[in-house]
């Protein structure tokens, strides 16, 4: 689970009770001056370092079995943040109220604690192994997935370890450690007779150790009176590292033999290319699984599970065909039409590749089209044949037949002002912040490689389905030179003006500044659901609006922080406004802290990671 209170300026992470005492020196120690820190021995817990006339006090914040934190004997609150919030308006029995946050000085971020280093390597290695990723498909697979993969780590990660060997019995256990050298440390885990008990057997002087795992009734796991651990997995990490109890630490696993590959974890029944479907899969065509708590209950199909999360050409056996120019005689054209605009329609067809076959959309251009457009169509292509990142739909390449033709990443869910009107009261707030976070991550790419969208909107955000949204629509996007930062159009167009920075209206100027600001407005309509912004006014209206300093209101159900955070976005001056680096940041925190609150209405037992 992420850490809740990661988003806080004045959280510290893992520092001592000394250095917690220095920052607060530095930083005045006026009365009522607080910063908060990981503690160090209870696992999930904070402690809140204050001062109060010159003195030094600390409360150590434990995190309850049902996922609340509360100073001891102290009301619980269901968040550290919540809890600070509330000791800043009554002191209930504190040394005073909490004053003034003592914050990181800029550019540190939160000390890592040896458990939350545990927690990002199993993510990390989770995914590695399960989705068989690498480089930068992994690493957002991480940013993006973080919280629903913990989820998973949480109930079957140990099944799928190599040192996890199911149901065998002490004499079994033993004869397989035995077989082979004997290093210290040499382990396996087995499943014990009473279903659903464990046992760990350990090689230590060339003998072998067995220790039961107790299952106790807050759902934790240990052994005898030591550390207590949400899972398996979690037990065997730290225990690789600390022995806790046990005559020596967890060293070397011994495979289990009857996994189909010894070395690297098997194909977990997730997988997209095993045959068993995951379980708790039920989804209809268009990817849509009802979901009440929007975080919950790992009923969806992670966007690593799709298709689509990497290029159907990461297979360097496909990347052998690569070309901007497809056979016509590849490509199945269905008549349905997905959906259409002035260049004509977008239609759903098959492509077939050397090993598989994909869904595709493709984009007609309508016959007896004039030059320009067909210019517009291939500069269209050739942008999108640059990107390659999940959050962006991928174009396949373009076809010459019967008419020009635009083959991409097929994104069946449509787009998200469409879909989120019409699931208005089914879709959960946090589900909207999901998606706006993978938007976030998309833009974030595309600044980095300095291309302008210029068209960024919830109409052209497709999703592949409830949990996966793709940028899609380049017709308007530019390529920037190395040493640009902007593009400057000679002519004013068919523009979307109630998307665009003043920037572009006064100045025909376009940077991934201005792009921010349409984030703003996008970010705007997803949480509206739907709606449409600055309803009743006109393109040229909505400039005077903003001129004179307003801006649209917050939707209903937005959450403040992210109203905060649209309103950055309308920042009037592009060199103030944030890029898209400061903004995937700050929604990645808010997101983990909702992902992990989420959980902790739902109650414990089969919670991850103390945070
Ligand atoms: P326009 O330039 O006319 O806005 P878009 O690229 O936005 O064209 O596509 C128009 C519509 O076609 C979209 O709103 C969507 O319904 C459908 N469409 C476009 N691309 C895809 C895709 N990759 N997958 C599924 N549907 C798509
Ligand atoms: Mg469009």
């Amino acid at each position: 689970m992420p850490n809740p209170a990661a988003h806080l300026p004045f959280y510290f992470g893992s520092i001592s009770r000394s250095d917690a005492e220095e920052h607060l020196k530095l930083a005045g120690m006026s009365d009522g001056l607080f910063l908060l820190r990981q503690c160090l021995r209870n696992l999930g817990g904070y402690v809140l370092s204050m001062v109060h006339k010159l003195q030094f006090y600390h409360y150590p914040i434990e995190r309850q079995l049902n996922g609340t934190y509360a100073i001891a004997g102290a009301k619980a609150h269901c968040g550290p943040e919540e809890l600070c919030e509330f000791y800043s308006k009554d002191a209930d029995g504190l040394c005073c109220t909490l004053r003034k946050p003592c914050n990181r000085p800029s550019g540190m971020e939160p000390q890592l604690g040896i458990i939350d280093n545990i927690r990002d390597n199993m993510v990390r290695e989770y995914i590695r192994q399960t989705w068989k990723l690498e480089g930068e498909a992994l690493e957002l697979a991480i940013i993006s997935q973080a919280p629903q993969v913990e989820k998973l780590l949480a109930t079957t990660a140990h099944e799928k370890m190599p040192w996890y060997h199911g149901f065998i019995t002490r004499e079994q256990a033993e004869t397989r450690l035995y077989s082979g050298a004997q290093p210290d440390g040499k382990f396996l885990m087995r499943e014990r007779k009473e279903k659903g008990s464990y046992a760990l057997s350990l090689v230590y002087g060339k003998s072998v150790y067995h220790y039961r795992i107790a299952h106790g009734k807050s759902g934790k796991y240990f052994i005898d009176d030591g550390t207590k651990f949400d899972t398996l997995l979690q037990l065997v990490e730290y225990m690789k590292i600390k022995p806790d109890g046990l005559v020596y630490y967890l060293k070397e696993s011994t495979p289990n033999p009857d996994m189909p590959t010894a070395s690297a974890a098997p194909v977990p029944p997730n997988h997209p290319s095993a045959k068993v479907p995951r379980k708790f899969i039920s989804q209809n065509s268009d990817g849509y699984t009802p979901d009440p708590t929007g975080m919950g209950k790992n009923n969806w199909i992670l966007p690593m599970d799709t298709s689509c999360y990497e290029s159907p050409y990461s297979d360097p056996e496909e990347l052998k065909d690569k070309k901007l120019f497809l056979k016509r005689s590849n490509l199945i054209v269905d008549e349905m039409e997905l959906g259409s605009g002035n260049f004509g329609s977008v239609k759903k067809g098959v492509y077939k590749m050397r090993k598989k076959q994909i869904d595709v959309a493709i984009k007609m251009l309508k016959s007896g089209n004039e030059r320009a457009a067909r210019d517009d169509m291939m500069k269209e292509a050739q942008i999108m044949h640059q990107l390659d990142n999940p959050y962006i739909v991928r174009v396949i390449g373009v076809c010459e037949a019967e008419a020009l033709m635009l083959v991409m990443e097929m994104a069946s869910g449509g787009p998200l002002n469409k879909f989120l009107s019409s699931k208005r009261d089914e879709i959960p707030v946090n589900n909207v912040v999901e998606l706006m976070h993978q938007v976030a991550i998309g833009m974030k790419y595309l600044e980095e490689k300095n291309f302008v969208h210029r068209d960024l909107a919830a109409r052209n955000v497709l999703l592949v389905n409830q949990h996966y949204a793709k940028i899609s629509d380049f017709g308007l996007s530019k390529a920037l030179a190395a040493d640009d930062s902007y593009y400057m159009a000679k002519t004013t167009g068919k523009w979307p003006l109630k998307w665009y920075a003043p920037e572009c209206i006064l100045f025909r100027k376009f940077s991934s500044k201005s792009d921010v600001w349409s984030y703003g407005v996008t970010m705007w309509e997803a949480f509206s659901y739907g709606q449409k912004p600055y309803k009743k006014m006109k393109g040229p209206e909505v400039m005077t609006f903003i001129e004179e300093g307003k801006r649209m209101e917050c939707p209903p159900k937005c959450p403040p922080e992210m109203y905060k955070l649209m309103k950055q976005c309308w920042t009037f001056k592009w060199e103030d406004r944030p890029d898209f680096v400061t903004v995937e940041t700050f929604i990645r925190a808010y997101y983990y802290s909702v992902a992990a609150k989420a959980e902790e209405e739902s109650e414990g037992a089969t919670k991850v990671t103390p945070a």
